[in-house]
């Protein structure tokens, strides 16, 4: 689960970013408007909320939120902002803001608030994904092979679960090294080229550990694929 954050504090930023990442979630940090605005051209679809600073250099979040809604993107969005008066909150949320938060904050408040966005959202992701006999809990994060009596749910990592999952939403389809990347890692990440290699092999010892066989293909010069 991706989400966007538009801050041009580092310090604010970085404390977001960790605490977010702890809750499971990847983070793109960008730290002016206009970065934002690329990085919503290149990964639109993957965030699931954006968190967007109202004061940012180059372009404001106010004129973010505007253009994202001219443009019929749909992401939800919380304007995170020093101001709140009446006036400041009727005006980010008439910009397309669909949340609202006053700094200082809490970061359980701010938890709690990509939670109920997500909830709103069709795309909201189901506590458990089912695709053939294996099931993955987000309560949990575990992964169980319903069809081996035996198996005990396995607990993955943050980064096993975010691969297992987008494999699992796209079953019995190749995705290549760059869409697995691409999904997973920050942009702003240094990613080194076997790093998705790397992570394939962990997750496929947590899958033996469930005795699923099936498990992950390998196909050369194009990528991987899941079977259900
Ligand atoms: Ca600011």
């Amino acid at each position: 689960m991706r989400l966007l954050l538009v801050e041009d504090e580092p310090d604010l930023a970085k404390a977001i970013c960790t605490s977010l990442q702890e809750h499971g979630y990847v983070v793109d940090w960008a730290e002016n408007g206009q970065i934002a605005w690329d990085y919503l051209e290149i990964v639109s679809n993957h965030y699931i909320v954006g968190i967007i600073d109202w004061m940012l250099p180059k372009r404001s979040g106010l004129e973010l939120c505007k253009l994202m809604r001219q443009k019929l993107n749909p992401l939800p969005i919380i304007m995170l902002t020093a101001r709140n008066s009446m006036a400041d909150r009727v005006t980010g949320l008439d910009a397309g803001a669909d949340d609202y938060l006053v700094k200082p904050f809490g970061m359980e408040e701010l938890l709690a608030r990509i939670r109920a966005l997500q909830r709103r959202t069709p795309t909201f992701q189901p506590p458990r994904l089912q695709v053939g006999s294996l099931l993955l809990d987000y309560g949990a994060f575990t992964v169980q092979n319903i069809h081996d009596l035996n198996a005990v749910p396995i607990v993955l990592t943050a980064k096993e679960f975010q691969l297992l999952e987008y494999f699992m939403q796209h079953p019995h389809q190749v995705l290549s090294q760059d869409q697995i990347r691409l999904h997973l890692w920050d942009l702003a990440d240094e990613c080194i080229s076997n790093v998705v290699a790397a992570q394939i092999r962990l997750l496929r010892r947590k899958l033996a550990e469930c005795n699923y066989s099936k498990g992950i293909d390998t196909i050369r010069g194009l990528g991987y694929r899941f079977n259900a």
